[in-house]
């Protein structure tokens, strides 16, 4: 048995933070690869150390002193390596990053080192051996990176490493550059290594229990997700649920690896179970609800519309000349649909509608805006009857207008289009009649 136990930034933020973080890997010896984030906030107001590497390095690739920036983030990590008792010093490194920060690196390289640093100090502290991501982690020259020679190399080199911290965010180019994944990317770095090193678990150490059911700004205390197929996952993530970095799941889904998101500040508490497929139901016909804001949709309507071939395709090349990627296109007889993102849309629409005209000759387009999406998913859904019923029933007695409902084929969700303004109502009806009164 192995896992591989990645921790936030928030799990890292402070000695404190690590001294928890340490028991929890010393607790368990299968805890075997630890892949740290950078220092996270301490308290709210609290900068991020990532953040501050980016604007330090504002200042050096403007040719402005840096110094002052720089040493506050060597503060950071020496105020942890106090607190941590230990004896290492990062002065080397730090005279090595300054020297580089001169000589123009690049941001990527200079937020890397949040992780970089962390690592070394986490290594420190557990007393595991350190492995440099640069070394193990490869893009292509593109950019994007390399998961067949990335995959080779780190299986290789965990292969007789019994215990080893490599930092999250970050590889190597191949001319040996720092590259960084996108931001909160130390959610990808473990799940790589979770399958170069074909672990059984990747637990996701982080500041809440896992995933709940829907968003707590909108719910009170809304009750969390035991479990959860990737699929389902998918599905919310996509719709602004967020705990995991979104191609954190590819790399060990293949691998048939299970996710178990876990709080580093309660951890006695199961967290949320990410999984292939389970024989499991959940306690609720719905796994979660998520949405978003900020729609537009464009209606179009030609009579005889059916029966013309290509009329589908004419009309979404008017939004793929215009590079606006569309959400939903739901369609009847003769009309048609389509769902964009307003902040995307808006700028372009008069392009878009000359285009919808040249290509398809409608007899009338009407756009609407300020609407919203959600998504109400659920593995249960295929095998209950009557969910699209309730779900509507409650919209209707909450007073909330349905502008458009989607069902996937799969039957894993339903999205329903509403008004901005009916947004929280719409959620807080269904979470209520799915999951508080369970009717
Ligand atoms: N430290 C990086 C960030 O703030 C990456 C991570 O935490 O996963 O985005």
């Amino acid at each position: 048995m192995a896992k591989v136990v990645k921790f936030g930034g928030s799990s890292l933020a402070s000695a404190e933070q690590f001294k928890k973080v340490g028991d929890i890997v010393r607790q368990d010896e299968n805890r075997r690869y630890v892949v740290p984030s950078a220092p996270g906030k301490r308290f709210p107001k609290d900068t991020k150390v990532t953040d501050m590497l980016y604007a330090c390095y504002d200042l050096a690739e403007a040719g402005k002193d840096f110094r002052g920036e720089l040493e506050a983030i060597e503060a950071r990590f020496q105020e942890i390596i106090d607190g941590l008792g230990l004896s290492i010093s990062l002065t080397e490194e730090f005279q090595m990053i300054e020297s580089n920060f001169r000589e123009k690196a690049g941001s990527n390289y200079a937020a890397s080192r949040g992780e970089y640093l962390n690592g070394i100090i986490m290594a420190a502290y557990l007393d595991f051996e350190f492995i440099d991501a640069a070394t193990v982690i490869f893009f292509d020259n593109e950019g994007n990176f390399d998961a067949d020679r990335t995959n080779g190399v780190l299986s290789e080199r965990l292969k007789d490493c019994k215990y080893a911290v490599i930092p999250g965010f970050y590889g190597a180019m191949p001319d040996g550059r720092v590259k960084t994944f996108s931001r909160g990317g130390s959610d990808v770095t473990g799940s790589i290594v979770a399958k170069a090193a074909r672990v059984d678990v990747y637990e996701n150490w982080t500041d809440v229990s896992g995933f709940l059911i829907a968003d707590p700004r909108i719910i009170d205390n809304p009750k969390g997700i035991d479990i959860i197929t990737y699929r389902e996952l998918r599905e919310l993530s996509y719709m602004g649920a967020t705990v995991l970095h979104e191609d954190a799941i590819f790399p060990v889904r293949q691998e048939g690896i299970p996710i178990n998101i876990r709080n580093t500040n309660a951890p006695e508490d199961n967290g949320t179970w990410i999984v292939g497929s389970t024989c499991q139901k959940s306690k609720y016909v719905i796994t979660g609800i998520a949405g978003k804001k900020g729609f537009c949709s464009v209606n179009i309507e030609k009579d005889m519309m059916n029966a013309e071939i290509g009329f589908g395709r004419k009309i979404l090349q008017a939004f793929e000349e215009n590079n606006i990627s569309f959400e939903h296109v739901p369609s009847g007889i003769d009309t048609m649909t389509v769902y964009v993102h307003q902040d995307e849309f808006m700028h372009k629409e008069q392009k878009v509608v000359a285009g919808i005209h040249r290509l398809a000759k409608p007899d009338a387009i009407d756009i609407e805006s300020d609407l919203a999406l959600i998504a109400v998913v659920g593995r249960g859904m295929k095998s209950t009857r009557g969910t699209a019923g309730r779900i509507f029933s409650a919209l209707a007695h909450a007073n909330v207008n349905v502008k458009m409902i989607d069902q996937g084929s799969s039957e894993l969700n339903i999205i329903i289009g509403v008004a901005n303004e009916d947004f929280e109502a719409a959620i807080k009806a269904v979470y209520d009649i799915f999951v508080l009164t369970k009717l």
